[in-house]
C-alpha cells in the first residue's frame, strides 16, 4: 500500500494533505476528529475493501495505516462466512444476504460483539458512577465476567432469551453485558410497563429468565412476574434485584451474583462462553406499539454495533465523555445512542441516575461533571425550569440531547441558554434509523429539525399516500431501510408485512418533509399513536380494553395537546346506557395491568362515533375536536 494511495482518500475527505509525510499521524498531527475518523474508516472500506478500526488506543502514522491495511487485507478471508457460522436456535428476521453482505464489505457492519470493548479500556478508569459508588474499568469487567459464569452456571446459554426489566443500575449494566457475552439476548423491557405487557412480551419472548427489581413501596414487578410464571413455562429463572421475600428457592438474587465474594467460586477465572458471532441476535428491543401491545426487535451484534459506532461519532463521544443516564436505559435512545454502550465503548464514564426529580439530575450534572446527557422534551422543560432557582452549576454539559418527542424550537433556544451547551435534536426509532443534528450546525438547524441520519448507508425514502416519492420538499410518510434498520418483528409475520415494504423498508408512520439543507423535520404522524413526553401509547390498545366496560359501545383514542407532556390520551366513548367516567375507565385498565401512563388523562361522551369510509373513527375530526377542548381547558368529565 502506497502512502500516495492514502493521501489521495485524505484529499477527498477534506484534509489539507501538503506537507504529509510518511510519519504524519492521524490525531496528533491531521488532529482528525471523531467523525473524521469514521469517515476515513469508511473510506478506506470503500477504496482498498477493508474493515479498519481506527478506534484503538494507538495513533497510526500514515505509514503505520498503510501497513494496517495491508495486514488486514492478508487477513482477510476470500468470502465473509458470518451468516453461514450463526449459532442455530434464535431466528430472527434479517435483511437479505447480498445487503448483508454490502454492509460488511463497506465496513458499516463490523465482525465485533458488542459490549467486548470495556476489557479493552484503561482498567483502573471510571466506567461507572451509581450514587455513592464507583466502578473502574477493571472491576466492570470482572464483574460481567462473573455473572457471566454464574448465568452459565444456572443453565442459560446462548440463544436464550432473557427479559431484563431493571432500573438504570450497576446490575442492569451488568447483566446486560454478561448477557451479550454469552450469546443470551436480553429482552430490553422499559421498567414502567405493567402485567398486561409483561404478559404479551412473555408469550412472545419464551424467555429463560426475566430480571426484575425487588418490591418497593412503588412497584411491584416482581408480583406481576410471580402471577404470570405458572402460565409461562420457559421461565426457569426469575433474577431479582433487591428484596424478594416469599420463597427463597423461587428467585435468583441479583445483586448476590454480581458479588465477586461467594464462596466456592472461583472468581477471576473468565466465563466459559463462545463469543457470540456478528450476526448472531445480541438483544431485543421492544417497538411502541402502535398496533397494540409491543413488538420484538431482534438487533444484531453487527447492526446494532454500528448503530453504536456511528451515533458515538456524531455526538463526539471520547474517553474524556462523562455521560448522564437518566432515562430508562431499556430504551435504544438511553442505551445506543451511543448512550451507555457508545460511552463505555469509546473509555468514558457513565453515571446512572433516575429521572424523577429535576434537582437531582442537575445536581447530578454538577458533581459528576457530566458532558453528555439525553432527554425526552418534557424532561428539558423540568430541567430549564428548575435551574434559575436551583443554582447549580451545569457548566461542564457539552452536548444535550433531546429527542423522543416533538422538541419546540422556544424550548431548545431555552435550553441552550441555560445550559450554555449544544443542542443536538435526536430523531429516531427502535426499529432503526437514529437521525441528529450534527455539533456544529447553526442554531436555526438545530432548533427547527430533527437532523439527518447518524448512518451514511441509511436510505430513507418520503411518499404519498400511494406510496410514490413526494416532490422534494414536501411532506409525506417517512421511510426507512438500511444497516441499522430490523428487517421485521420478531415471530410476528403479519404485523411484519404490516409495517415493511416488499422491498424492505420500514414504514415509520411519521410524516416528514426534507429540508434543502438535508435535514428532516417531523410534522406530524399517521400512526394511531399517542406520544406523551416520548412515552408511546398505543390508540388500538386502550380501545380494545375500554370496550371491556360494559355499557361501552365504541371507543377511540387520540392526541389531545399538553403543555408538559406535548400530548396526553384523551377517549372518546360512545354508551349503551349510563356511560363510565375517567376514574372507571382507568380503573379497568389498571386491573388489566395496563402501564400507568398510558391510562387516558381526558374522557368525553359522545352520542355517536363520527366515521370515515369502512366504518374507522375519523381520528382527524376527533383530534381537533381534543386540541378543541383542550384549548377551552372544559373540565374533564
Ligand atoms: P421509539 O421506537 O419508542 O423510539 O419511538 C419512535 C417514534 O417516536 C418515532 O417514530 C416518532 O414517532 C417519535 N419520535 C422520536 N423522536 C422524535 C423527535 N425528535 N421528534 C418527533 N417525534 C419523535
Amino acid at each position: 500500500m502506497s502512502i500516495a494511495l492514502l493521501q489521495d482518500v485524505l484529499q477527498e475527505l477534506g484534509v489539507e494533505t501538503e506537507g504529509i509525510t510518511a510519519d504524519t499521524r492521524l490525531r496528533a498531527d491531521l488532529a482528525l476528529d471523531s467523525i473524521e475518523t469514521a469517515e476515513l474508516e469508511l473510506a478506506l472500506g470503500r477504496r482498498f475493501g477493508v474493515r479498519v478500526d481506527l478506534w484503538d488506543a494507538t495513533d497510526y502514522s500514515l505509514v503505520g495505516l498503510a501497513e494496517l491495511i495491508d495486514r488486514t487485507r492478508a487477513a482477510v478471508p476470500e468470502a465473509d462466512p458470518v451468516a453461514d457460522r450463526r449459532r442455530p436456535g434464535i431466528e430472527i428476521p434479517r435483511v437479505p444476504a447480498d445487503r448483508a453482505q454490502e454492509y460488511r464489505d463497506v465496513g458499516w457492519w463490523r465482525p465485533v460483539p458488542l459490549g467486548t470493548t470495556i476489557y479493552q479500556q484503561d482498567p483502573g478508569r471510571c466506567a461507572l458512577v451509581a450514587g455513592d459508588r464507583r466502578v473502574t474499568y477493571g472491576e466492570l469487567a470482572a464483574t460481567v465476567d462473573r455473572v457471566a459464569r454464574r448465568l452459565v452456571a444456572l443453565g442459560i446459554e446462548a440463544g436464550d432469551p432473557v427479559v431484563v426489566q431493571l432500573p438504570n443500575t450497576v446490575e442492569y449494566v451488568a447483566l446486560v453485558l454478561a448477557l451479550l457475552r454469552i450469546g443470551a439476548p436480553p429482552v430490553l423491557t422499559p421498567p414502567n410497563l405493567g402485567a398486561y405487557e409483561l404478559e404479551r412480551i412473555l408469550d412472545r419472548a419464551e424467555p429463560t429468565a426475566i430480571a426484575v427489581p425487588g418490591r418497593t413501596r412503588h412497584s411491584d414487578q416482581l408480583g406481576a412476574v410471580r402471577r404470570l410464571r405458572p402460565k409461562h413455562p420457559s421461565l426457569a429463572h426469575v433474577l431479582v434485584a433487591g428484596v424478594a421475600g416469599g420463597d427463597p428457592a423461587e428467585t435468583i438474587d441479583l445483586i448476590g451474583l454480581c458479588d465477586p465474594a461467594r464462596p466456592g467460586d472461583t472468581d477471576g477465572a473468565p466465563a466459559a462462553v463462545t463469543p457470540p458471532e456478528p450476526g448472531d441476535a445480541a438483544l431485543f428491543l421492544l417497538s411502541s406499539g402502535t398496533t397494540g401491545p409491543p413488538k420484538l426487535m431482534g438487533r444484531t451484534h453487527e447492526d446494532y454495533g454500528y448503530v453504536v459506532a456511528s451515533t458515538a461519532a456524531v455526538a463526539g463521544v471520547s474517553a474524556d465523555t462523562v455521560y448522564l443516564a437518566v432515562m430508562p436505559a431499556t430504551h435504544t435512545f438511553v442505551l445506543a445512542y451511543p448512550g451507555i454502550i457508545g460511552t463505555l465503548s469509546a473509555g468514558g464514564t457513565v453515571v446512572l441516575g433516575g429521572a424523577e426529580n429535576p434537582q437531582g439530575t442537575l445536581a447530578l450534572i454538577e458533581r459528576e461533571r457530566v458532558t453528555h446527557t439525553a432527554a425526552v422534551p418534557a424532561l428539558v422543560t423540568q430541567w430549564v425550569n428548575c435551574l434559575p432557582t436551583a443554582g447549580y452549576d451545569v457548566s461542564s454539559l457539552a452536548v444535550l440531547q433531546v429527542g423522543g418527542a416533538r422538541l419546540d424550537a422556544a424550548l431548545a433556544a431555552r435550553a441552550k441558554d441555560a445550559f450554555g451547551c449544544v443542542i443536538q435534536q435526536v430523531y429516531g426509532m427502535s426499529e432503526g434509523l437514529a437521525n441528529f443534528t450534527r455539533l456544529h450546525d447553526p442554531d436555526e438547524t438545530t432548533f427547527t429539525s430533527q437532523g439527518r441520519p447518524a448512518c451514511p448507508g441509511d436510505e430513507i425514502l418520503i411518499v404519498d399516500e400511494d406510496g410514490r416519492p413526494v416532490p422534494d420538499g414536501q411532506v409525506g410518510q417517512l421511510l426507512t431501510r438500511g444497516p441499522s434498520t430490523v428487517a421485521g418483528y420478531f415471530r410476528d409475520e403479519p404485523a411484519t408485512g404490516r409495517a415493511f415494504t416488499a422491498d424492505g423498508f420500514y414504514r415509520t408512520g411519521d410524516l416528514v418533509r426534507l429540508r434543502r439543507d438535508g435535514n428532516l423535520e417531523v410534522t406530524g404522524r399517521i400512526k394511531n399513536l399517542i406520544n406523551r413526553g416520548g412515552e408511546k401509547i398505543s390508540a388500538e390498545e386502550l380501545e380494545q380494553l375500554s370496550l371491556e366496560l360494559p355499557t361501552v359501545t365504541a371507543a377511540a383514542a387520540v392526541a389531545m395537546p399538553h403543555p408538559v407532556y406535548g400530548e396526553i390520551a384523551c377517549l372518546f366513548v360512545v354508551a349503551d346506557g349510563t356511560p363510565p367516567d375517567l376514574g372507571q375507565v382507568r380503573r379497568l385498565l389498571l386491573d388489566r395491568g395496563l402501564a400507568r401512563h398510558k391510562l387516558p388523562e381526558r374522557l368525553e361522551h359522545l352520542p355517536a362515533m363520527p366515521l370515515i369510509g369502512v366504518g374507522k373513527p375519523d381520528r382527524t375530526a376527533l383530534r381537533e375536536r381534543a386540541a378543541r377542548l383542550a384549548a377551552a381547558s372544559v373540565p374533564a368529565s
